[in-house]
């Protein structure tokens, strides 16, 4: 069977096996359309099985989180954790709390940490989890008890040598003490370094809440640095407004950028003096507001329910919320407003069809996996700290991450002149390079 054969098999049975699970299928035939040029130069590959065994996870859990609501009421939701490939160091990645998750969705996020977390030269392996749980409007007390009821069942497969999850949507600093605390209680010991994202002071690292919205910044400046340009003066539209979104707002305006709209699921606002970033946090982190509150301190800034933050003219596009949020129409919207660059703070924000879009129109196109691995590459260096009784300053942290972001974007470039002949081709690039890494260890440590 030649290469293309071989590679259009693999798909087509992972899609038998996984039906009704759009998500998974879209982010491994994303993978799996750039190897051809791999499988021809390494047919190896293909009688070790490497595919299809990286589509196929180690281990899925699926189980029931009971807990009680404020007014007494017993509430039942689905706790998910999909233990993807360890073939580089403990399964790493996320715990997404938001009610579309579903067995899908966290495939998808788990089969990409593998290529992600490969791209960062760690040791770390590829795991996602999360539950269907909406936090919004939930109280402290309820989010306490949905997170120990969940830690109560998770505990019994991680530790800090075997699956380190840390946040995603909906799982931030507050959740992550709660589930560290149900950790240590049930299994009586301090393990610091079997979850990361943990609050400064008692185990956390510098940077890690940074690291995602920084980390994204930083590879959209490696990019425009390839053309000799920077932020300086660029107008910049960033979705979302949670944890990526807030730091990527704030290195952007470092970096002499400047951020003039940015979304909830509510809707976009649009602030053409820049976004205040000290009045968003406020709003989103601690009054946990939508983002139409924003508006109301700032009579400058609108706010719109209709259409989407795409709809801003921009030079510079930072997706930061959700998987497929910008679709085919918003890429032709960016492109003929004349963006140069997108990178993906999110996870597979854009639909095939808008990458497409962005590709042929020679827009620098920076995907997920690499532009958004400083959050998985700092939480490793929380691992390293953990590991050393020991604290970095934020300077050194941040140093470490810029040095990885740095590295990722060269791994890209590198690796997609070698497999494409174009440089420019980051999806190539991210793919050949994360997937080489994975399944050089994968066939030294035999069929497992
Ligand atoms: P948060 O929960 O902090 O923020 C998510 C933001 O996205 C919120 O503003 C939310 O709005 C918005 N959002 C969520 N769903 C939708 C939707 N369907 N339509 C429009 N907006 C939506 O999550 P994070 O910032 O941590 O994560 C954002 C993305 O970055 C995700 O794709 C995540 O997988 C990815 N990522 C995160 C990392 C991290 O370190 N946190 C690391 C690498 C990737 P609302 O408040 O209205 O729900």
């Amino acid at each position: 069977m030649n290469a293309s054969a071989h590679i259009e098999a693999v798909f087509a049975e992972t899609r038998r096996r996984n039906p009704a699970e759009p998500e998974f299928h879209q982010a491994v035939a994303e993978v799996l359309e750039s190897l051809g040029p791999v499988f021809e130069r390494h047919p190896e590959y293909a009688d070790t099985g490497i595919l299809e065994r990286l589509c196929e996870p180690e281990r899925q859990l699926i189980f029931r989180v009971p807990w009680v609501d404020d007014g007494g009421a017993v509430r039942v939701n689905r706790g998910f954790r999909v233990e993807f490939n360890s073939a580089l160091g403990p399964y790493k990645g996320g715990l997404r709390f938001h009610p579309s998750v579903n067995l899908g969705i966290v495939k998808f996020l788990g089969f990409e940490q593998i290529f992600k977390n490969a791209l960062t030269g760690m040791a770390i392996g590829g795991g996602k989890g999360g539950a269907d749980f909406d936090p919004k409007g939930r109280s402290d007390g309820e989010i306490m008890r949905f997170c120990q009821s969940f830690m109560t069942e998770l505990h019994r497969y991680l530790g800090e040598h075997t699956d380190v999850p840390a946040g995603d949507i909906g799982v931030g600093g507050r959740e992550i003490g709660y589930l560290f605390g149900q950790y240590k209680r049930i299994t009586n010991r301090y393990e610091s370094g079997v979850l990361t994202g943990k609050p400064v002071g008692w185990g956390g690292s510098h940077v890690r809440t940074e690291a995602t919205g920084y980390g994204a910044v930083y590879f959209a400046h490696e990019m425009l640095a390839t053309r000799g340009e920077g932020f300086d003066g660029l107008r910049v539209v960033v979705s979302g407004s949670g944890n990526v979104a807030v730091y990527a707002v704030e290195k952007v305006h470092a970096l002499g950028g400047r951020v003039v709209a940015c979304s909830d699921s509510s809707g976009y606002l649009v602030d053409e003096d820049g976004i205040d970033l000290e009045l968003l946090k406020e709003v989103k982190e601690v009054r946990r507001e939508r983002i139409s509150a924003y508006t109301e301190a700032r009579p400058g800034a609108s706010f719109s329910a209709r259409g989407t933050v795409y709809d801003v003219p921009c030079d510079i596009a930072l997706p930061c919320a959700t998987q497929n949020e910008l679709d085919r129409e918003d890429a032709v919207a960016l492109v003929k407003h004349g963006v140069r660059a997108v990178a993906e703070g999110a996870n597979m924000p854009c639909t095939p069809a808008a990458v497409q879009i962005f590709r042929d129109a020679g827009v620098l196109f920076g995907p997920g996996k690499a532009a958004n691995a400083g959050g998985v590459a700092t939480s490793a260096l929380e691992m390293q700290q953990n590991a050393a009784r020991d604290s970095w300053t934020f300077e050194q942290t941040e140093t470490r991450l810029a040095a990885i972001m740095r590295d990722v974007h060269a791994q890209c470039r590198d690796t997609a002149a070698t497999y494409g002949g174009n440089a420019d081709d980051y999806v190539l690039g991210a793919n050949v390079a994360g997937f080489l890494r994975v399944a050089r260890a994968m066939t030294a440590q035999g069929v497992i």
